[in-house]
């Protein structure tokens, strides 16, 4: 096989990570040869496929499941997403302004969500308290049927919704567009990644050998089975979390619809999204069970399942931890019934009635075709389960590994990445343009700018 020349940076998955750091090394670094490797036909076809996740900008404003202190980083995060959208043109294309709430339900809940409403309102000024007399006209199938009193916080024309392949595919052709020399291997699946004495990477595909001065590995799950093959990560284990979603089958709601995270859970409350894949239609979920795949929707390659499950003792105390609190078990357990056939919408009809109290089972579907997987870390030195996005960084290589909020966090990470590759090979990160490009609203509304207005723009 050829030896092909020596590059930059060699990206391996051509997800919204991937895309990402492509987009910010062309732009923003000195990079002259980036080559990115995807092994499917096209960027965005597993966890970052709009199909997949649940479109959400987590913000932070509506998400019960974070702290305050959560809250501040994902927000920091979130707003990159967002100034990218805004500043590149990039509105009702990628991403979308809708409304959003965080709805309690009954006494306590409500009086939680006021405190809530409090702490968070000091983060995000634009959050505003919508009563019952409110949501009636706003939202009224949440009221309709309703005996227990409800409160929503709420927020009107935010950035709340995004399909992550199309900011994906946006993200490539920003790259392309540069004058760097950007190589998109599409149908090239990395099979192995060797490290040479002189301190640069040998990168082989399924047809073809490459070098590379600095390696990041953004594939979903693979990452860390990449990690281990080269020796680092060991103490880590991949639980593999299905998430799977339900549809209505009329439009019942405008705004997205977060609901009260119980704490003892270790997986975000389900919710209701208006979906862009099926005309805004309502999509409840994601549920949250143990699937022993890798990729929801592909052949299992029960090698790999096998490596990154990494089961010792340590990983089976974690287990076990899990199984042990009465309320992880049975919500465990109503996770696995939500996907069977016949029982699947007579269980997961409860939790959608929260947010729509008349829904019955005939107004539902399983969302067939929808659906991801988490790759959720288990640390084996903590005997933890880990939530959020993991990093593992070697002396010019990184290996990301990104369950929810991954997506959100994209931009970040990259820009985090990019750095680190900077200051591994000696060039510049150019911190002024990202921050004024990135980090700020440049303009408020841009409809679809020619490429060349786009140019003038940020010059
Ligand atoms: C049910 C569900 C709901 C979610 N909802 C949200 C949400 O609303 N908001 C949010 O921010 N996040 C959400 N997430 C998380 C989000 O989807 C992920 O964090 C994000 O998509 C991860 O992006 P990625 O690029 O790391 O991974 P992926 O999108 O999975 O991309 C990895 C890529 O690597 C490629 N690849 C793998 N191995 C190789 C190889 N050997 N060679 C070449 N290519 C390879 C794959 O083909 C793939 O394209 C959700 C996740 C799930 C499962």
């Amino acid at each position: 096989m050829p030896i092909n020349k020596l590059f930059d940076t060699a990206i391996v998955g051509g997800g919204v990570a991937g895309t990402s750091l492509l987009f910010t090394l062309a732009r923003y670094t000195d990079l002259n040869n980036i080559i990115l490797f995807e092994k499917y036909d096209e960027v965005s076809q597993l966890n970052s496929n709009p199909k997949s996740n649940s479109q959400t900008l987590h913000v932070g404003d509506i998400e019960s499941n974070y702290t305050y202190e959560k809250a501040q980083k994902v927000k920091k995060a979130s707003l990159m997403v967002s100034h990218y959208i805004q500043n590149f043109g990039e509105v009702d294309r990628v991403g979308f302004k809708r409304d959003k709430m965080l709805l309690a339900v009954g006494e306590r809940e409500v009086e939680e969500l006021k405190m809530r409403f409090v702490e968070f309102k000091t983060l995000y000024p634009y959050l505003e308290l919508w009563d019952e007399a409110f949501l009636a006209t706003f939202e009224p199938k949440l009221l309709e049927g309703r005996e227990e009193p409800i409160l929503a916080m709420g927020a009107r024309g935010q950035i709340t919704t995004v399909d992550y392949k199309k900011l994906s595919e946006s993200f490539v052709q920003q790259a392309l567009d540069t004058d760097k020399n950007i190589q998109m291997r599409y149908n090239e699946e990395v099979t192995k990644i060797e490290r040479e004495e002189d301190g640069t990477f040998t990168i082989t595909s399924d047809t073809t050998v490459f070098q590379a001065k600095t390696v990041v590995v953004n594939a979903g799950a693979y990452s860390l089975l990449f990690a281990q093959s080269m020796g680092y990560g060991k103490e880590y284990a991949v639980l593999p979390i299905g998430g799977s979603f339900f549809f209505t089958k009329e439009k019942y709601l405008n705004s997205k619809v977060y609901t009260m995270q119980n704490p003892k859970l270790p997986f975000a409350a389900i919710h209701a999204d208006p979906d862009m894949t099926q005309g805004w239609n309502t999509r409840f979920g994601p549920t949250a069970f143990a699937l022993f795949k890798l990729e929801r929707y592909h052949a299992l390659h029960l090698q790999d399942l096998i490596a990154a499950l990494n089961i010792d003792k340590d990983v089976t105390q974690v287990y076990m931890n899990l199984f042990k609190d009465s309320t992880i078990r049975r919500y465990i357990l109503k996770n696995v019934l939500e996907e069977m056939p016949l029982v699947g919408k007579e269980v997961f009809i409860k939790d959608a009635r929260k947010v729509i109290p008349s829904l019955n089972v005939k107004d539902i579907t399983f969302a067939t075709g929808y659906g991801g997987m988490r790759p959720q870390i288990i640390d084996k030195n903590k005997k933890e389960l880990l939530l959020g996005e993991a990093k593992i960084e070697e002396d010019g290589l990184v290996f990301n590994m990104t369950p929810s909020p991954g997506a959100t966090s994209s931009l970040s990470i990259a820009m985090q990445d990019a750095e680190g590759i900077c200051e591994h090979l000696g060039t510049k990160f150019n911190r002024l343009k990202h921050e004024n490009e990135i980090q700020s609203l440049k303009v408020s509304s841009v409809k679809e700018p020619s490429l060349e207005v786009k140019k003038r723009a940020f010059g």
